[in-house]
């Protein structure tokens, strides 16, 4: 077996602690890159020197002793360029880590290279990365945006889609990615792996560079449901750091890695399956569904009546989040400078040059219904119905223990194909979206393939901090079906 193909409790138990078989999976990992990402181009950062210096400082006796994790290039790491995939951000070099980066590094785990991203993880494809006109410069190994390693000609999802290729391609073992609107699963669920959206507070902020302070959440892309449980258990707990982080014990994810659903409720919202779901999709869900009626579960309809106004909500919340938290790349604190007449000529120029087009709209967006006049009418409105979303569901629950829908409405869609249209790209994460909205965990999981061969993904869901019944639900599928054993031919 190739060593970066691992998962990643295989990897772990092939090192045993031995460093130099740590640096013999970088260096098969390092080959993996060299022959692929010209083809997919996942990585903005893989600094050779950076890795194996972090390999010679691994703690001995740690549990997961030279695991190689790959990050978004969203989330700060010390010492090493993080840029969110922005021209702003260009040449930042945070003086501290993340505070998962910290807990990595405790475990024993480390930083083997950084994710391309959507701009400030704006976006649903990984189009709007500032790499994709400068792959040339040298960040990126392949010209153009990030590739699907189903087909090259599609779209990975975003904005975690550098995090999503890199697993699907086998060029790293495992990865974390940030979730705001759906971002960890729908890349996951185009990809064809594992993403998981920890609940609001779950995992500390901290050093995860913001978009929307009351939505993300920094979650891991993996292999498979074992090692999600596994990443979970590292990168979860309490943060004196973060004000939002949650003071609640972390359980042992990998202790609900049990093989049975036998007696579980399983909510399906019928506001899920509207017009515009890919025939595929449906047929895949169709299937999933009845795999775990099978299986003893209890598939039964639930309703969460508000689902429609989701995508409106969060395009007023998330973007006056979002032009509040990006107020501060000025040219004067972070990264890229304008350096040119008077000192408001800076600032201009420095963001005007700095921003790219998406985080242009979302700035528009979020001042305008953050400014005086209309705030009453976007913003207060859309925390109500923010509110009733919530409250939708909290009754579900009350009928179920996880609610099963599809996590995209369509599998990959080709690449420049909903550049031009931006209701297009943010109906992307209609079935995403409520769930952050709601601060609950969902899972994305292989679940099937379109007829063109592109990997489906089924969302579970379950009550805030009920990540255990997400992974024994999802263990239990994959344990009996095969789609996450399936690798693309690269
Ligand atoms: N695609 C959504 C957006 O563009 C969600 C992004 C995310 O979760 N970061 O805002």
């Amino acid at each position: 077996m190739d060593l970066y193909t691992g998962t990643i409790k295989n990897t772990v138990d092939y090192i045993g602690g031995d460093r130099e078989k740590a640096k013999a999976v970088v260096r098969s990992l390092g080959e993996r890159v060299q022959t692929v990402d010209k083809r997919i181009g996942a990585y903005v950062g893989f600094d050779a020197a950076t890795v194996l210096k972090q390999l010679e400082a691994i703690k001995n006796n740690t549990p997961y002793f030279g695991l190689p994790v790959s990050l978004k290039d969203n989330m700060c790491t010390q010492g090493w360029e993080t840029t969110c995939s922005s021209n702003i951000l260009q040449g930042y070099i945070p003086p501290y880590n993340a505070t998962v980066v910290e807990k990595l590094k405790e475990k024993g785990a480390f930083v083997f290279a950084k994710c391309d991203m959507d701009e400030f993880a704006f976006g649903s494809s990984c189009e709007t990365s500032c790499y994709n006109n400068r792959a040339q410069k040298q960040k990126k190994i392949k010209n153009g945006p990030t590739s699907n390693p189903w087909d090259c000609g599609r779209v990975v999802g975003g904005s975690s889609g550098g995090s999503a290729a890199c697993v699907a391609a086998d060029e790293a073992i495992c990865a974390l990615g940030s979730d705001t609107g759906g971002s960890i699963r729908q890349p996951a669920a185009l990809c064809g792996v594992v993403g998981l959206k920890p609940t609001y507070g779950r995992v500390s902020r901290y050093g995860l560079i913001a978009f929307g302070s009351s939505l993300d959440q920094i979650g891991p892309l993996t292999k498979t449901v074992e090692d999600s449980a596994h990443m979970l258990g590292i990168i979860a707990g309490y943060d004196e750091k973060d004000s939002t982080s949650a003071n609640v014990p972390v359980p042992n994810y990998t202790q609900s890695l049990i093989d049975n659903v036998k007696g579980l409720c399983v909510g399906i919202p019928k506001e899920y399956f509207i017009e515009g779901v890919d025939p595929d999709v449906k047929e895949a869900i169709k299937s999933a569904i009845d795999m775990y009626t099978s299986l003893g579960a209890h598939c039964s309809d639930v309703s969460l009546p508000h689902t429609e106004y989701a995508v409106s909500v969060y395009y007023v919340i998330a973007t006056a989040e979002a032009s509040s938290n990006l107020a501060r790349f000025d040219g004067v604190q972070y990264g890229y400078r304008c350096d040119k007449g008077d000192l408001h000529t800076m600032y201009f120029e420095t963001r005007n040059r700095g921003f790219g087009q998406e985080a242009k709209r979302r700035i528009l967006l979020g001042t305008f219904v953050l400014s005086a006049g209309y705030y009453d009418a976007y913003y207060l409105k859309a925390q109500k119905v923010r509110t009733l979303i919530m409250n939708d569901f909290q009754n579900a629950f009350k009928q179920c223990d996880v609610i099963l829908t599809p996590t995209s409405p369509t599998p990959a869609f080709k690449q420049g194909e909903r550049m031009d249209d931006p209701i297009a790209m943010y109906l992307s994460d209609i079935f995403t979206i409520p769930v952050n909205l709601a601060g609950i965990p969902a899972i994305s999981i292989p679940a099937g393939f379109s007829r063109d061969g592109l990997p489906i993904g089924l969302q579970l869901l379950a009550p805030a901090f009920c990540e255990e019944r997400l992974f024994q639900a999802a263990y239990t599928f994959e344990q009996n079906t095969n789609f996450h054993t399936k690798r693309p031919k690269l």
